[in-house]
């Protein structure tokens, strides 16, 4: 009979390449292991495209005015990267320091915000001049900022960003390598979003420091990101006042484009999105172990 003939027909043939069979069962295996190994690429929560961290510098008052009141209607999370000797911080303490229980992040923007003194910069105070300052001073006051901010809000890890993007204090000394390893995550200005997560760089997260900016050009930045898969990080400073400003009417149509894609975009504080991330690097480690 065919079904018969054609049955013993397969065993016979089976038989015949035994030690084929063993071979081409390793390889099976080596192969699904590779699969196994790349088929954990990075993903943002929630099934969205790219990460957003919208971000407010300086500690200045039209941040508390202008912006809090928008994000928390919208239920955006955002960070605030504050210098604790602000005159604002001083002056409304209580409203700086309520922001974590909005869902806020109080990041680390060091407590005097020195800069490198250059004509660009003449705004600066003589004593603010970073080249004036010694790394390890601008390091003990960075840890004295990060212990101050945790009595606000409790938290063991923290962000820093780094003011005017200025890190090479007296002596021609880097001070960022002195601080890193004690962050999640360190803002750089400018630059485009990453072109990749893989080998993302933690402590050099590019970011765009808008000023008179139109929602328009926000959300081309910001689509950048989403065509990589990526993160755009937005500094802002004033918000429809004080400096670096951005009109609050641009400002607001923007982070309610945001509000209205969190299907595409995870908008974050910067202290989650890096925790994210530094999750995704010990799984993407993993996987590396396990084909090894
Ligand atoms: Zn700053």
């Amino acid at each position: 009979m065919p079904i018969l003939h054609s049955k013993t027909l397969l065993n016979n043939t089976l038989n015949a390449v035994t030690p084929l069979k063993v071979i081409l069962a390793l390889l099976l295996l080596s192969k699904i292991s590779v699969v196994q190994a790349d088929a954990t690429p990075f993903q943002w929560p929630n099934g969205t495209t790219a990460a957003i961290s919208l971000q407010y510098d300086d500690a200045v008052d039209s941040q508390l005015d202008n912006v809090v009141p928008e994000l928390n209607k919208l239920g955006l999370r955002a960070t605030f990267a504050v210098s604790l000797g602000s005159l604002s911080f001083h002056r409304r303490t209580t409203e700086w320091i309520s922001l974590p229980k909005q869902g806020h992040e109080l990041a680390n923007h060091t407590l005097f915000h020195q800069c490198i003194k250059t004509p660009q910069q003449s705004w600066l105070e003589e004593w603010q001049n970073l080249s004036t300052i010694a790394a390890e001073q601008m390091r003990d006051e960075i840890f004295l900022a990060n212990t101050v901010l945790a009595s606000y809000d409790q938290q063991a890890e923290r962000t820093f960003t780094i003011p005017c993007g200025d890190r090479i204090a007296k002596n021609k000394k880097d001070y960022v390598p002195l601080i890193q390893h004690h962050f999640l995550g360190i803002k750089t200005m400018g630059g485009d979003p990453a072109r990749s997560m893989k080998n993302f760089d933690r402590m050099d997260v590019h970011s765009l420091v808008p000023h008179n900016a139109t929602a328009k050009q926000l959300i081309a930045y910001v689509e950048k990101a989403k065509q990589h898969g990526t993160m755009a990080s937005i500094i802002f400073h004033g918000i429809g006042g004080d400096h670096l400003a951005v009109a609050k009417k641009e400002h607001d149509a923007f982070i309610q484009y945001l509000a209205n894609h969190q299907d595409v975009y995870w908008v974050e504080s910067f202290a989650n999105i890096m925790r994210h991330v530094k999750a995704q690097e010990a799984l993407s480690a993993q996987s590396t172990k396990g084909k090894e």
